[in-house]
Formats: C-alpha cells, structure tokens, sequence
C-alpha cells in the first residue's frame, strides 16, 4: 500500500464528464489498495476567464483582491470532484489551501510554501477517506488567501507530497511523460521512462514547459519522486527522481534529451575598452530594466579593445538594443548590433558527466548539416549552442538522430 498524491490539470478536469473520469481513475487507485490526496486546478480556460474579468475593471490589477478571485476556480473543481467521488459511494472530503494549511509568504500572486500542516489530512487519511486539496492557493500567517503563480498547482502537488512523506507524486497531463525532445519538430521523439531532477530542470528552463520549474526544483530538494503521466490513456509515464538508475543494467545513454528555445535574441557590442569595469557598465543598464541576461560571450581582447556579446529573451529585444546603442555612445564603443531570428539548441545529459567528447560529437553533428554557430555555453550537464531560426527543425533532428535518442530503449 502506498501514499499518492495525485495532480490532475486543468484540461484533466475541464467538463463534467472529465471530472467524472478522474473521479473513476482515482477509485481505481484506492481500489489498488492505496492512499490518495489529490490536488487539482481550475477547470481549463477558468483562471484566465478570471483574470479576464479583474483586467476588465484594472488592466494593472495585482495582489490580494486578484488572489481572492483567482483561487475561486480551484475551489470549484474541489468541490465537484468530491461530489462526484461521494456520488459513487467512497469517503472523500474537500480542502481549500487555508482549509489544510498550506502556509505561504505574503507575496501575493507569486506567493511561497513555507509550510504544511499535514495532520488533518493524516487523521482523514487513517479513515480511509480520499483527500481533494485546491491546488495554487495557500494562506500567509494573518489568513490573507495568496497563490502560487501560473502553474502552482504542481507545487502544490508536490509540497503536499513532501509534507505527507509520499511514495510518489504522480502529476497527471495532457501528455504522457517527458520526451527526448519535442514530438511536434521529432516524430521518433521517444518517452523517457526516467529522467534525473537536474535533467529535468535543464530541459523544462530551456521550453519543455511540462512541469512548473519551481515544482521540479521543490521535488529535487525534498526528494520526492515525481512521476508525469497522462490523464487520458494508460501507461507508466515518466519518473523524476535523484538517482540517476545506476541501478539499471542496462547501458545509460549519455544524452538524456534535446532542449530547444525559440525565444532568443542576441545583442554585440563591438570594440569596448578591455579594461576593468567594462562588463557592468554593458550588463548594469541592462538589469536594471529588468531584462534577464542567458548566455554571455567576451572575446579575447586585442589592441586593446574586445566585443561583448550576450542573448536575452526575444520581448526584451528592442528594450535592450536601444539601452545598448546609448552604452556604445557611452562606451565610444565601435558599433552596437543585434539579431532576433536566433534560437538555443542543447543537449542534456547526466551522463555528460563521466564523457569526453560530447561536445565535439555535438558539433561535428552540426556541422554536417552546414549549420553554423554563433555561440557556445556549457554546464555540467548541459551543451548549449546559437544558431540561426531557420535551423532549428534541422539542428533538432540532426541531434536527435546523431545521438541516437530514437532508438536506445527497447521498451
Ligand atoms: N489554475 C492555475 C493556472 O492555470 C494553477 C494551475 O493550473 O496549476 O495557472
Ligand atoms: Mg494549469
């Protein structure tokens, strides 16, 4: 017998007839012999009617009053899938997130875990009950309503998981797991039955928006094992954990998937004073207008001047270009530039750890393809590469294939 906590999505519990049908696999869980505390978000569409709604009266409209009103779809989903749990005869009992005591920071709209008191729900779960808990929400400590940001509802999943010491969070989509990379651009793209915390970080940062990054990285540091799994058809999923299945006899591929982003813009500054300070006096103006820099690039400098180039997220280009044309007047820096027709393409792999050569293998791949790259970065487990939009299906395939991501696992 095992504790599950289960999270089943909006589009999961979109109509009547879908929360009926979570409601069934639910009992065919408990009927398994399991615990079950089950998290589940507004009914799809219902959190930006909502937000659609307060815009209507403030397009500006932030904090409590947006919290009070956006936590509302969750407490309907909670409330009809108890009924429909009871309407087939099983104990189960509905919870908002003050009702638990999902304790949170003030920080309205974006709000933080800081605690849960888990002993109501192991008291109801002792009877035998089933738990129905609204996922995104919480209470600060003077009983202020706050959520969890876009998404939260995986958090919530998960920190209840933590809470509870479950044996595993199953997070239930519209997708059947994690794939080597996305099936829309790779046909073969094939489920991982298991991918590592850090992996899956790597991927979901880079535009594999399965899981909320915040609930992975709160899975990772509590270890809890996170499973992604499909609301409408059978199968295992896919499993997140820590180890990195040393265990497995079989051989470990080296690159667990590819991760791309479409949302890249690339800014150089060319012939800046390779002198002390030059760096913050390019990169300050930049995030002080808040603009997230990714990949950052000097070259080695030469009579006495180099070229700095650094990527942003596409919105941001405009924004940036202009700050950086005043820099370079600034600066008396030769010329400022830029290009917003680039994408990022990365490999991802713990394995990546203990071999050589990947990174050759990976451009060696590219090149065969005559595609060109703009810039490099790497971590420990991850190649990242710039390259032109136009190659981006290409590089994608050209990696997946090179990799032989398609093939590997006989399942
Ligand atoms: N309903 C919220 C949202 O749409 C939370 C969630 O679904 O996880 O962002
Ligand atoms: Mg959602």
């Amino acid at each position: 017998m095992a504790l599950l906590v289960q999270k089943y999505g909006g589009t999961s519990v979109g109509s009547i007839e879908r929360i009926e049908a979570v409601a069934e696999k639910v009992i065919r869980y408990k009927e398994q012999g399991n615990d079950l505390v089950v998290v589940v978000s507004a009914m799809s569409g219902e959190t930006n009617r909502l937000t659609d709604l307060a815009k209507q009266i403030d397009p500006t409209v932030r904090g409590r009053e947006l919290d009070v009103l956006l936590t509302t779809g969750e407490q309907v989903t909670i409330a009809l899938l108890t009924m429909a749990l009871h309407k087939r005869g099983y104990d189960a009992k509905s919870y908002t997130g003050g009702q638990v005591k999902i304790l949170t920071d003030n920080a309205h709209n974006k709000a933080r875990i800081v605690s849960i008191d888990a002993a109501n729900l192991a008291q109801d779960l002792k009877q035998g009950q089933i738990i129905v808990v609204a996922g995104f929400q919480g209470v600060d400590e003077h009983g202020n309503i706050t959520t969890l940001g876009r998404g939260g509802s995986d958090t919530t999943g998960v920190a209840l998981a933590a809470a509870l010491k479950a044996d595993e969070c199953q997070i239930f989509t519209d997708v059947d797991g994690v794939y080597t990379t996305d099936p829309r651009v790779v046909a073969e793209a094939r489920r991982l039955e298991k991918i590592t915390f850090e992996e899956m970080l790597e991927m979901a940062s880079l535009g594999s928006k399965v899981l909320q990054i915040r609930a992975v990285e709160f899975a990772g540091k509590y270890e809890v094992p996170l499973r992604v799994l499909s609301s409408f058809e059978e199968g295992e999923g896919t499993l997140i954990t820590s180890d990195s299945s040393e265990d497995d006899s079989v051989e470990q591929a080296v690159i667990s998937g590819i991760a791309f982003n479409r949302d890249e813009a690339q800014l150089t500054i060319n012939g800046v004073a390779d002198t002390p300070g030059v760096a913050h006096q390019i990169l300050g103006p930049i995030s002080d207008a808040n603009i997230e820099v990714d990949m950052i690039l000097q070259n080695v400098g030469a009579d006495g001047t180099t070229d700095f180039t650094f990527t942003v997220h596409r919105n941001d280009y405009d924004t940036a270009l202009n700050i950086l044309n005043k820099v370079a007047q600034d600066l008396k820096a030769r010329v400022a530039s830029g290009n917003n027709r680039i994408v990022k393409l990365s490999i991802v792999g713990v394995g990546m750890r203990s071999h050589a050569g990947i990174a050759s293998k990976m451009f060696e791949i590219l090149a065969n393809e005559g595609i060109n790259i703009l810039m490099i970065s790497t971590s420990e487990i991850k190649i990242s590469v710039v390259v032109e939009e136009k190659y981006l299906e290409l590089g994608v395939r050209a990696l997946h294939d090179g990799f032989d991501l398609a093939e590997y696992e006989t399942e």
